[in-house]
């Protein structure tokens, strides 16, 4: 077979990039639809129903447990190894065909789905928390820890956004298009600097209600996966402090 030229291999490339993105997009619009038809079915559990330990409305198993997190891998006994081998062989009975990825509760060992499980409430902290974040006013030192991104989507326009500055590439996968007003896949993205570089000054994104509410969801898993994996701190705090800047540029437009 001929040699592919520079050229060739950058349409490939890029045709690869765009593939992707759709896929992404495919997949955030299904679990969308997912969450509106769970809200409208009232699938999600109140915090009430949650802890007095009402069982998934998804799969109908249990979300609370008492065990402590298991051991890594290597440190587990031979009964662990196996209980482990057992819930997963359980899981791919019930969700060998969802393809959508998993969820648990520390101290549970049941996994969830995500194409079937609606994921647990927010709590009265976690809540409290989100509140203060929403509400406190803008911090000019978190400004000063954004970049500005741009972004190519699916539809082929290009938009703006910002992102804390520890990532070294665009992190979201899927990002609202404000010309279509629809959530897009990005399918390429460009670092432009710093946002208190940028000559007309602009104000970090400002995400709608729905973005808003994934935005809050992946804010409790971000600091839910910081207290269990230390390791991975600096990352994940990164995410949580970007999260955060747009949730409070939110809250400051007053919406
Ligand atoms: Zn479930
Ligand atoms: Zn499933
Ligand atoms: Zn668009």
């Amino acid at each position: 077979m001929a040699k592919l030229t520079e050229e060739q291999r950058q349409q490939r490339a890029a045709a690869r990039a765009r593939r992707d993105a759709l896929a992404r997009e495919e997949r955030h619009q299904r679990a969308e639809e997912r969450r509106q038809r769970w809200r409208r079915e009232g699938t999600y559990l109140s915090w009430e129903e949650y802890k007095a330990g009402v069982p998934c409305r998804g799969c109908g198993q249990p979300l609370l447990g008492h065990a402590s997190d298991r051991p890594p891998q290597s440190r587990m006994t031979d009964r662990e190894r196996e209980e482990r081998d057992n819930e997963e062989k359980q899981f791919q009975e019930r969700h060998g065909e969802c393809h959508e990825g998993r969820w648990l509760v520390s101290g549970c060992p049941v996994v969830h789905c995500f194409a079937c499980c609606p994921t647990p409430p927010m709590g009265p902290k976690q809540a409290e928390q989100l509140a203060k974040i929403l509400f406190s006013s803008r911090s000019e030192d978190r400004k000063k820890e954004l970049d500005v991104w741009r972004l190519t989507l699916t539809c082929d326009h290009v938009i703006e956004r910002t992102q804390h500055n520890s990532h070294s590439s665009y992190s979201m996968g899927v990002t609202r298009c404000s010309e279509c007003e629809t959530d897009r896949g990005v399918v390429s993205s460009e670092r432009v600097g710093p946002l208190c570089d940028q000559e007309v000054t602009r104000e970090p994104d400002t995400p709608g209600p729905v973005e808003r509410e994934r935005l809050a969801a992946e804010l409790a898993s971000a600091e839910a996966k910081l207290k269990r994996q230390q390791r991975n701190a600096a990352a994940t705090q990164g995410r949580i402090d970007e999260i955060r800047a747009k949730l409070t540029a939110r809250a400051n437009d007053g919406g």
